[in-house]
C-alpha cells in the first residue's frame, strides 16, 4: 500500500526527545526558546513564538490584529476547516470568497468586493504549500486599512519571489505568519505550531497569552536570583509547546531543506507523467514561486468521476485524497451567510484528487501511482457514457 504522506523522521528526533526528557524539563524552557530562534532564523523573521499547534496559532494571531466579536475576516472556503474555526472563536465571521481560476489560493481580485465597514482582517491560505499572490493582497489590504494573516500550516519551506528577490514563506509579507507542525504537514513534532512576526509588541502579548497571560515566564524565574511574583495581567490560555515537541522540531528544521528538494523533484516527475495523460491537469507552480509540495494536487475534466479514479486508486494499492474541501458547505458553518459565489471552490473540492508524496518516495512507487492513475483514468474513459434521450 502506498500511503497518501509520510513523516521523514528517524533516530535524530528520537535521540534529541529522549534527552529532553531526561534533563527534566519538559515543557516551555530552552529547547522552545532555541527552536523558536531557529526558526525565526530560516524564515527570515524577527521574531517566532511557539505554540501547541496551528489552530491556537491563527486564535492568537486574530486576536493579535485586534479581531474580534462583530468582525470579519475575508478568507477562503476552500481550505482545511481551522482557518474558519479560529475566526469564530473569536467571535468574528468569515467572508469566503473564491479562489483562482488557475490555481487553489484565493483570488486577490474577488477581495475588494467582499470588504464591508465591519471588515477587520484578511486571513490567506497558501494552499498545499503554494504561496498565494501576497503583494496582489496586500495591496488591496493597505488600501482598505486591514490586517493580513498569513496561515502558512502547509508552507513551511516554501519561497516566494517579491520584488526580486526570493525569500521564505514565514519572513512576513502580512503581519502574522501561522504554522503547523502537523505529521501531515512538511516539517514536523507530533502537534505544534509557531507565529512568525516583525512587530516586537505583537509576539510580546503572543507569548502572555499562550502561558496563561502570566507576566513573568518559567524561564525567567528558574534563573533569577531574586524572588519574583508573577501576575496575571490578562486572560490567557495554555498554548504552550513541550521541549520533546521543540527538540525534534530543531532536528526536522535541519532535514527541511532536504525534505522539500526531495518533494519538489518528486512533483516535478508527477507534472511530467500528467502532461501525457488525457484528461488531467498539472497544478500550477507561478514563476514566483516555489512551493514545498506539501500536497500534489491534480485536477480531473469534469466527466470523469473522482471517486471512482480514487476507488480504482485504492485498490491497485495506492492511497488518494479528494481535493480540498469547501467549509461552507460543512454543517458546522452553514449557518454563515453566502455572499459571494464560491464555484471553482467547489469544483476544485469535487474534481481534483491529491496524490501521495513523500520525501523517501522511491522511483519505483512513483511508477505504481502514475500507473495506477493512468489505468483508473483509461477505465473511465473507455466506459460508455449515460445516453442522452
Ligand atoms: C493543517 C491546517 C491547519 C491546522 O493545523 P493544526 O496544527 O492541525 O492545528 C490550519 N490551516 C490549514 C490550511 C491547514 O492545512
Amino acid at each position: 500500500m502506498i500511503p497518501i504522506a509520510k513523516p521523514l523522521i528517524g533516530a535524530e528526533e528520537a535521540d534529541a526527545a529522549s534527552r529532553v526528557v531526561l534533563s527534566g524539563w519538559l515543557t516551555q524552557g530552552p529547547q522552545v526558546a532555541a527552536f523558536e530562534q531557529e526558526f525565526a532564523a530560516f524564515a527570515g523573521a524577527r521574531h517566532a513564538c511557539a505554540v501547541s499547534n496551528c489552530t491556537v496559532a491563527l486564535h492568537l494571531a486574530l486576536m493579535a490584529l485586534g479581531v474580534g466579536a462583530g468582525d470579519e475576516v475575508v478568507t477562503v472556503s476552500h481550505t482545511f476547516i481551522a482557518s474558519a474555526n479560529a475566526i469564530r472563536q473569536c467571535g468574528a465571521t468569515p467572508v469566503f470568497v473564491d479562489i483562482e481560476a488557475d490555481g487553489f489560493n484565493i483570488d486577490p481580485d474577488l477581495v475588494a468586493d467582499a470588504i464591508t465597514p465591519r471588515t477587520r482582517a484578511i486571513l490567506c491560505v497558501h494552499q498545499m504549500g503554494m504561496p498565494c499572490d501576497m503583494p496582489a493582497i496586500m495591496s488591496v489590504a493597505r488600501a482598505h486599512g486591514l490586517a493580513v494573516i498569513e496561515d502558512a500550516a502547509c508552507a513551511a519551506g516554501s519561497e516566494i519571489k517579491v520584488g526580486g528577490t526570493w525569500q521564505r514563506i514565514g519572513r512576513p509579507l502580512g503581519d502574522i505568519v501561522c504554522f503547523s507542525f502537523h505529521p501531515r504537514k512538511v516539517l514536523t513534532v507530533g502537534d505544534g505550531g509557531m507565529l512568525t512576526t516583525q512587530n516586537a509588541e505583537w509576539d510580546a502579548l503572543l507569548r502572555l497569552w499562550r502561558q496563561h497571560g502570566m507576566s513573568v515566564s518559567d524561564t525567567v524565574r528558574h534563573n533569577s536570583r531574586a524572588v519574583i511574583f508573577e501576575t496575571y495581567p490578562v486572560p490567557g490560555f495554555n498554548y504552550r509547546m513541550t521541549d520533546m515537541q521543540a527538540a525534534v522540531g530543531r532536528e526536522q528544521l535541519k532535514r527541511l531543506p532536504a525534505i522539500v528538494s526531495r518533494r519538489r523533484s518528486r512533483a516535478e516527475a508527477y507534472t511530467a507523467a500528467i502532461a501525457a495523460i488525457d484528461g488531467l491537469a498539472a497544478p500550477v507552480e507561478p514563476d514566483w514561486a516555489l512551493s514545498n509540495w506539501q500536497s500534489y494536487c491534480v485536477g480531473l475534466d469534469p466527466d470523469l468521476d473522482q471517486r471512482a479514479i480514487m476507488q480504482a486508486m485504492l485498490d491497485y494499492g495506492v492511497s488518494t485524497r479528494r481535493g480540498i474541501m469547501c467549509i461552507h458547505m460543512e454543517a458546522a458553518h452553514a449557518d454563515l451567510p453566502k455572499r459571494h459565489t464560491l464555484r471553482r471552490s467547489e469544483t476544485a473540492r469535487d474534481h481534483s484528487v491529491i496524490l501521495p508524496l513523500y520525501p523517501q518516495m522511491t522511483h519505483d512507487e512513483q511508477m505504481r501511482v502514475i500507473e495506477a492513475l493512468e489505468a483508473a483514468v483509461r477505465k473511465q474513459s473507455r466506459a460508455p457514457r449515460a445516453a442522452v434521450a
